[in-house]
């Protein structure tokens, strides 16, 4: 009451805080370093799929390379791991500067990771435990060199890349749809290729972008010969994307 409810002490230890350990929300730098309570973990096990095939793993949309399961770990670190970190209230600047495996890299793999932060506006250094595993699936890409199989692509050409690239993404990102139905993602010297499991989704997704681009863009079907299959001869269809001056 009174004079006391302006003071910034910590609740844990009573400390007014000094110029190494500020007090932020009524609890000082040591007491959430000691507790634990500096960050917490939306989930301490990161679960993401990897091929089995060519070690790929699935970041959000998109299929990463890698070259192996040490390599793919390090990924997962970061690039996955930052999104599943909540800094508490005060916390600012928090980044992972490094990272070291505490048991033999496989399938999962017990991994400490350290970072570092500004707490009150003083840095300080943290580590936390996080697992690290991988789901064996086969990637898109893999299936497709496999079977051969993807029904669509489609070719955006003569549009400015570094917005494109956003503007697919984006897309991209929304719709679990695209990230079951697409294969790969080719940049071209002039435009993306955008390679479809199926007709619907390629179509959906020429529409959006072009319904994004304000209108400006033409689009155009045709159909290529694919080779037979059980004595039918198939067709790939091919959408193309452009201005409209073309
Ligand atoms: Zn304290
Ligand atoms: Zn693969």
């Amino acid at each position: 009451m009174g004079m006391c409810s302006f003071l910034k002490f910590c609740i844990y230890c009573g400390t007014e805080g000094s110029d190494d350990n500020p007090v932020v929300g009524s609890v000082c730098l040591s007491c959430r370093i000691r507790r634990g309570d500096i960050l917490s973990l939306k989930e301490r096990e990161l679960q993401v799929e990897m091929c089995k095939s060519c070690y790929s793993i699935r970041v959000g949309y998109r299929w990463l390379t890698t070259g192996g399961l040490e390599d793919a770990a390090k990924e997962v670190i970061y690039r996955v791991l930052p999104e599943k970190i909540v800094p508490s209230n005060g916390v600012t600047s928090l980044e992972i500067v490094g990272f070291e495996f505490l048991t033999e890299v496989s399938w999962r793999t017990l991994v400490r990771t350290y970072l570092k932060g500004k707490y009150g506006g003083v840095e300080f250094k943290y580590s936390i435990d996080v697992v690290v595993s991988f789901k064996p699936v086969k990637c898109p890409r893999c299936i497709m060199a496999n079977s051969r199989e993807y029904e669509a692509v489609v070719q955006i050409r003569s549009i400015k890349r570094p917005r494109l690239e956003k503007l697919v993404g984006s897309i991209v990102e929304r719709d679990k749809r695209y990230v079951e139905s697409l294969v790969d993602i080719v940049v071209q010297s002039n435009g993306i290729d955008l390679y479809f499991y199926d007709k619907g989704t390629a179509r959906m997704f020429a529409r959006t972008l072009a319904r994004k681009l304000g209108g400006r863009v033409k689009i155009k079907e045709n159909y290529e010969v694919a080779g037979m299959r059980s004595g039918v001869q198939r067709a790939r269809l091919v959408i193309s994307v452009r201005p409209s001056r073309f």
